[in-house]
């Protein structure tokens, strides 16, 4: 098996995409998948960290095999993502604000 786990992105480009993503087992016999929330990897690793460098060490709880494979959540019109990270492209790194400058994709934000 030869996943490149460094190709994957940080964790911070991951939280401007979404708060969570689904995680699949690498054991294909496995199939067991599960919900992984950014904001406590945030407290534990710095979000430079590479996504591949934290899913090469989770362990299933099924199997408990190591390593897991990231489907991200982009989020639908009934259920919009919640990035952790303003997703706008150039802006200022911040912490996305959904109750203030975020509220509507960050148009609101002063440049
Ligand atoms: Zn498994």
């Amino acid at each position: 098996m030869a996943i490149d786990w460094d190709g994957y992105i940080s964790l911070h480009e991951a939280a401007r995409q979404n708060d969570h993503c689904v995680v699949h087992c690498i054991n294909d016999r496995c199939q067991h998948s599960s919900r992984l929330d950014f904001e406590p990897l945030l407290e534990r690793f710095d979000k430079s960290t590479s996504l591949g460098k934290i899913l090469k060490r989770l362990r299933c709880q099924a199997c408990k095999g190591l390593g897991a494979t990231p489907i991200m959540q982009a989020g639908s019109k009934q259920k919009p993502p919640t990035p952790l990270f303003c997703p706008i492209e150039g802006r200022q790194d911040h912490r996305c604000d959904k109750k203030k400058a975020c509220q509507t994709g960050c148009r609101f934000d002063t440049l």
